[in-house]
């Protein structure tokens, strides 16, 4: 096996699919039998799941919400995200764990490092939810901290296209994807992987980051075999 620990960020935007809001059924079906067959191989799997389908903060006080405030509503929306995974895992026979870096028990456990450990050695996929806990950090921030705690081997992040491309490949058509660069070359390049603090996290404690597509089903079973189908940034 390629990684025996992984932490996988899903972007809570891929979990609206073709809808303007919210969740798409499909979508997290597909999220959940791609995970419940990755599991199956015994690779551990902890999981960090953005907001952004339903409220992000900054665009919060964009609209004259409290930027704290608005926030705190975006890691509740990190919670609804992954209680529906959970659910999702739950409805395809893989047991997980939801915990919460904001004490909310019984919709989610305490956070810790030691009990998702623990869950993960059991073969339970941990969902830890509320990002970092703080306001002023993204998903990114947060799995790239819950991967450097959990010990995991690399960070997977899914996204919308296959990897780092030298220019918005939406917007460039003959931008160039690359197979591996360096977090030196992400950050002076501007390169939008993840936010900076987050790739500074992971540069900081040397944890591996593979930018993939995680909406082509099959990717993630792909990438855990060693196939090349993203870009590794270390
Ligand atoms: N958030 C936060 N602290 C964190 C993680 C998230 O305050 O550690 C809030 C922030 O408002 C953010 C929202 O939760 O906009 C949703 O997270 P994010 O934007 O990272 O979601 P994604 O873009 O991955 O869907």
């Amino acid at each position: 096996m390629r990684y025996n620990r992984i932490l996988l960020k899903l972007s809570g935007e891929s979990l609206m699919g073709n809808q303007g809001y919210g969740i798409d059924p499909c979508r997290l079906n597909s999220y959940a039998e791609q995970i419940r067959e990755a599991a199956l191989t015994g690779t551990q799997i902890g999981i960090v799941i953005g907001g952004g389908n339903i409220f992000r903060g900054l665009s919060g006080a964009a609209k004259g919400f409290d930027r704290v405030k608005g926030d705190q509503m975006g890691m509740m929306a990190t919670v609804i995200n992954s209680l529906a995974l959970s659910s999702a895992l739950d409805a395809v026979g893989q047991p997980s764990k939801v915990f919460t870096a904001i004490p909310m028990f019984p919709i989610g456990y305490p956070y810790s490092k030691w009990e998702a450990i623990k869950a993960l050695k059991e073969g339970t996929v941990a969902i830890m939810s509320c990002g970092t806990g703080s306001p002023y950090f993204t998903t990114d921030t947060g799995s790239a901290l819950r991967a450097i705690e959990i010990e995991a081997d690399v960070m997977l992040k899914g996204t919308r296209v296959d990897g780092v491309y030298s220019a918005d490949p939406e917007k460039y058509p003959d931008a160039v994807k690359y197979d591996s660069i360096s977090y030196e070359d992400v950050i002076a390049k501007n390169l939008k992987v993840m936010d900076i603090t987050a790739t500074a996290l992971c540069m900081e404690n040397n944890m591996p980051i593979y930018v993939f597509n995680m909406d082509i089903e099959g990717n993630l079973a792909k990438m855990l075999k060693g196939e090349n189908v993203g870009t590794l940034v270390s």
